[in-house]
């Protein structure tokens, strides 16, 4: 069933829906294209739309290997659609569901390629604020790079920031997940280059071990983590490597490396990582997480009783917020925030964070866990829907989307996440 597209482009058939719209495999002027077609409530919003075609030159420029391009802006009637490059592979959380874990040297090739694509946005004055394995997709006709990995490119830069207003949130009912959220942005700081580096930083974690470094349990726990915790260290990684995710999941922005020299130190590690298995560890212990999570669910249903089951399968990467939902009661498990130490500033392990653990070792008196992918892909979705309960409560809701960023004094050449073009 062809759709047409504004006047130069066919839509023909859905590659995937996303929390923003839906992708179709579509054809234009010059050959076949995906076309993201955004949810009818987006398109029909004048002040989005006026944000969209603003964006249009920012967008349209970025140009690079390792981005997903973006060809074209089409507004017309009630279409809103972004129009791309066409990537024919998977994305990377389905990979990473499929495999759970990835060797070394293929996770750092992917994380190096997506650290290029972030120097080139940086460079051109725009933060993407939303990395995550879902909007990274894996070009399987591209050559194969370190460890098999194929090139992997970034995608739905802007998007966030278009879709993620706090009147837009209210009336959409989306919010992304706080899994790769930097604690500067938990903490209220407008986002520079750095949340990107943060944030990929915590999908590399999430490709090496399985699970991301704070994530788990009560949504509003995830965003204390982010802020008070210090990463559990990962059984069997090789050191050098290790540093630097330390550095840059450190709890000061400015103590992350910039995108350029992460990539360039990602890849230098490459020829160290060639032919390590993926490393052998269990999910860490979730006694303290499920304890967490169960206290959370019960406060979940009691304050958000229409919430989504658990089980309801809601776009991936996207939370519905539910209507009438009040504050978390509980202020403590995200508000109670302090400022971090010297020794969190330098990105050092100081905290409490659930320490994962080599397979097969055990710690008395706890029982050996290790969540199937479905399970985790099951708590990914339970944590999702209560996400915005929690974002909402800590006042983030309006943060995560207000458009008036700064630039980025502590990054010189590279500013804030509007892409700054009239
Ligand atoms: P999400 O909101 O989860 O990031 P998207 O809306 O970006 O999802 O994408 C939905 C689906 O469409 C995904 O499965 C993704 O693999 C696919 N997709 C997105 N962009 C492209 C593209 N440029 N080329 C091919 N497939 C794409």
């Amino acid at each position: 069933m062809a759709r047409k597209i504004g006047s130069r482009y066919t839509a023909h058939q859905i590659l995937g829906r996303g929390s923003a719209g839906t992708v179709w495999l579509g054809e234009g002027p010059e050959g076949a294209v995906a076309i993201k077609l955004l949810r009818e409530e987006l398109a029909s919003d004048q002040e989005l739309v006026g944000r969209f075609v603003q964006e249009r030159a920012a967008l349209l420029g970025l140009d690079h290997p390792h981005v997903v391009g973006v060809r074209d802006l089409v507004v017309d009637g009630n279409d809103l659609a972004l129009v791309m490059e066409l990537v024919r592979g998977t994305d990377l959380r389905t990979r990473l569901e499929r495999e759970r874990r990835l060797a070394p040297e293929a996770a750092v090739a992917i994380a190096a390629d997506v650290a290029d694509g972030l120097a080139a946005a940086h460079a051109a004055r725009i933060v993407h604020r939303d990395v995550k394995p879902e909007n990274v997709l894996l070009n399987m006709q591209g050559p194969l790079g370190p460890g098999g990995a194929h090139p992997a490119l970034l995608t739905d830069f802007g998007i966030a920031r278009l879709v993620d207003s706090p009147r837009r949130t209210r009336a959409t009912k989306v919010i992304g997940t706080p899994d790769y959220l930097a604690p500067e942005i938990i903490e209220g700081l407008p986002p520079r280059a750095s949340v990107d580096v943060y944030a990929l930083a915590t999908v590399l974690y999430e490709l090496l071990a399985g699970f991301t470094p704070f994530g788990g349990g009560h949504p509003g726990a995830v965003l204390r983590r982010h802020v008070t915790e210090s990463v559990a260290p990962l059984p069997g990684i090789p050191d050098e490597l290790w540093q630097l995710l330390l550095q840059c999941l450190a709890k000061a922005p400015a103590s992350r490396l910039r995108a350029p020299e992460l990539a360039a130190r990602l890849r230098e590690l490459l020829p160290g990582l060639a032919g390590l298995p993926p490393l052998d560890i269990d999910e860490p212990d979730d006694d303290e997480a499920e304890s967490e999570q169960e206290g959370a669910g019960a406060r979940e249903e009691a304050y958000y009783p229409s919430a989504a089951p658990a089980e309801a399968t809601p776009p991936r990467g996207a939370v519905p917020l539910v209507q009438g939902a009040v504050p978390d009661s509980n202020r403590e498990t995200h508000t109670s925030m302090r400022v971090p130490g010297p020794d969190e500033l330098a990105g050092g392990a100081h905290g409490t964070a659930r320490a994962p653990r080599a397979a097969g070792e055990r710690r008395a008196g706890s029982a050996r866990h290790r969540a199937a992918p479905e399970a985790v892909r099951r708590r990914r979705i339970r944590l999702g829907a209560a996400t915005a309960a929690a974002l909402v409560a800590a006042g983030l809701g309006g943060w995560l989307a207000s458009g008036d960023d700064e630039p980025d004094d502590a990054t010189p050449g590279v500013h804030q996440s509007e892409p700054d073009t009239p």
